[in-house]
């Protein structure tokens, strides 16, 4: 089997974009300024975040039978992340449904889709890259028992971004090497550790109280905290024109996981993917706002 740095076990959607005047009433029919499809799943934009970094890239998931599933795999394939384990499964694509109204305001509405259909069987097929992997990838989007069993399986490193939130077994989230995370997040994971903290400062400390090993707490344009048990290092981020931010939290992800899969040591690796999701909030998109390998990243400020 070829080397794989990084393996991501995830989802794989479909994200249209409209633009509208003011979201519709119930029953209401109303013209779109416009609408994008674009590929998008929190597991395919951290593929090809990792793919675009540098590191040999695995994407393990499912996509449906309909055409939208080209349109999923796209980027992917571009970025050259091995997606011959991504799985065709009958029934629709993941969709994401993303309404942007002119006063900012958004809805999202999610599809699963093939998402929903991945199952503990199919965490079997793919045991042997699983277990081949310098650093495993999860999130949020696809059942619960899956990724309790891939964490279960792993042999390198486990990152875990719990987004969104899901039920998971407190002994499979102290497993996480690190739990990549935002406010948000980190509040409702100690929750489920059975702990309350509030403040960014307070919730890395809670975490690691907790038993998690490493914890990234991304603050978006104040960049991220580090936690590990060298202590708490503060990472900034480049002052950027943020135009979309959609996608950056998962280009983080991404980038974090190829550097750790070189054995880059956490906070080094953190500002990298700083850097790199920087990049990304320039330009419109999740995928397609991710920058080429050899593009100049911004500098921490
Ligand atoms: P999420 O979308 O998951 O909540 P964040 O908004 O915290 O994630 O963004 C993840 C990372 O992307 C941040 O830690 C930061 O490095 C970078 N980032 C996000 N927004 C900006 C911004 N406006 N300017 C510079 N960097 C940003």
């Amino acid at each position: 089997m070829a080397h794989v740095g990084v393996v991501v076990v995830g989802s794989l959607n479909v994200d249209l974009h409209l633009w509208l005047e003011r979201h519709p009433l119930p029953g209401e029919t109303l013209l779109a300024g416009g609408g994008t499809l674009s590929p998008g799943g929190k597991g395919a934009n951290q593929a090809c975040a990792a793919a675009l970094a540098g590191a040999p890239t695995a994407m393990l998931g499912a996509v449906g039978s309909d055409d939208s599933r080209h349109t999923a795999l796209r980027l992917l394939s571009e970025a050259g992340v091995d997606i011959d384990h991504v799985l065709q499964l009958p029934g629709p694509t993941g969709l994401a449904v993303v309404s942007v109204a002119s006063d900012g305001e958004n809805t999202v509405v999610v599809v699963s889709g093939a998402n929903a259909q991945v199952s503990v069987q199919h965490a079997e097929q793919w045991a042997a890259l699983i277990r081949a992997a310098d650093i495993v990838v999860s999130q949020g989007e696809i059942p619960a028992e899956v990724t309790e069993r891939v964490a279960r399986m792993v042999q390198g490193r486990w990152l875990l971004n719990l987004a969104p939130v899901i039920d998971l077994a407190p002994d499979v989230i102290r497993r996480a090497d690190p739990l990549v995370v935002n406010e948000h997040e980190a509040e409702a994971v100690l929750r489920q550790l059975g702990a309350e903290a509030a403040g960014p400062e307070a919730l890395v400390a809670a975490l690691r109280d907790q038993g998690v090993a490493s914890v990234v707490l991304t603050l978006g344009a104040q960049g991220a905290l580090v936690a590990r048990d060298a202590g708490v290092a503060r990472v900034g981020t480049p002052h950027v024109r943020a135009v979309d931010t959609v996608g950056a939290g998962d280009a983080f992800v991404g980038a974090l996981a190829a550097r750790l899969s070189e054995g880059v040591d956490l906070v080094a690796a953190a500002e990298y993917a700083a850097r790199f999701a920087a990049y990304t909030v320039q330009f419109e998109g999740a995928q397609s706002s991710y920058p080429a390998p050899g593009t100049p990243l911004p500098e921490l400020t």
